[in-house]
Formats: C-alpha cells, structure tokens, sequence
C-alpha cells in the first residue's frame, strides 16, 4: 500500500503511540465491532452525559490503519456533542467514498484521505467510526 510519506508517518504515529487505549470505568456505552476481512476488532467505550461525548476510549487489535483510526477518532471526538460527533462521522465516510473533504482542523485524521484508493483497506478506516456512530445511537 503506497501512501505518502507524512501521512504514513502520522498513521505509525498513531500505531505505536494510541491515544485513548486502554478501558474505561465509568463508560455509558461499550460497542464491540470486527472487520473480518482484515481481521480487525475493536472494543470502543463512550462516556456520554447531557448529549456530549465525555470521554472515549478503546482497545483491540488490528492493522495499523484500523488502530490508528480509533486513537485518532477518540481523540477528535471527545467534548464534542452528539450531533458533531455524528457530523464528523459522516464527513469522515464521505472521505473514505473519495470526497474531497478537509479535515485541517484535524490534520491526523486528514492522514486516512490515501485509504480511500484502496477499497480493502476502507473498513478498517471506518471501523472505529462504526463504532461510534452505534454508540451514540444506543444512547439517544
Ligand atoms: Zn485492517
């Protein structure tokens, strides 16, 4: 898979140093998913109270595209409300069908964009997104 070298270099980033790993205590809403043609599983946990994103966190194991993705969703989305959090979701799915979506207030996440030009490797993107967009579902 060729992506450029800095985004490739914010993905690795990512990969070996997780932001949000790890579980949580006092989560409203625990998501497991699995992308079984990569063979990806992620546990996400929210804490979520008044309609705002708390607190994220998860665990599992993965690809580093698939890893990488979810510390940098958690780390976008934490004090967000729902409706931005889904909002960003949606961009970020956008993104991944090939849109030509700016993420510059989030330039890690902009690191993803290469994904789109290989469409095995997008559900290992959108994987952590699933996640969150299932739990902030169960909860409204
Ligand atoms: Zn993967």
């Amino acid at each position: 898979m060729e992506l450029n070298d800095l985004y490739r270099r914010v993905i690795m980033d990512h990969y070996k140093s997780p932001r949000n790993r790890g579980e949580m205590q006092n989560e409203s809403v625990a998501i497991q998913l699995n992308n079984p043609t990569c063979g990806d599983r992620i546990s996400l946990q929210l804490q979520l109270e008044n309609g705002v994103v708390m607190d994220a966190r998860y665990t599992g194991e993965g690809c580093s595209i698939s890893m990488s993705s979810a510390s940098m969703m958690t780390e976008a989305v934490k004090g967000l409300t729902y409706e931005e959090a889904l909002a960003l979701a949606e961009r970020f799915s956008s993104l991944m069908k090939g849109a030509d979506e700016e993420f510059e207030e989030l330039e890690d996440i902009e690191a993803l964009s290469g994904v789109n030009k290989f469409p095995a490797r997008i559900k290992c993107a959108t994987l952590a997104w699933n996640a969150l967009r299932k739990g902030i579902e169960a909860q409204k």
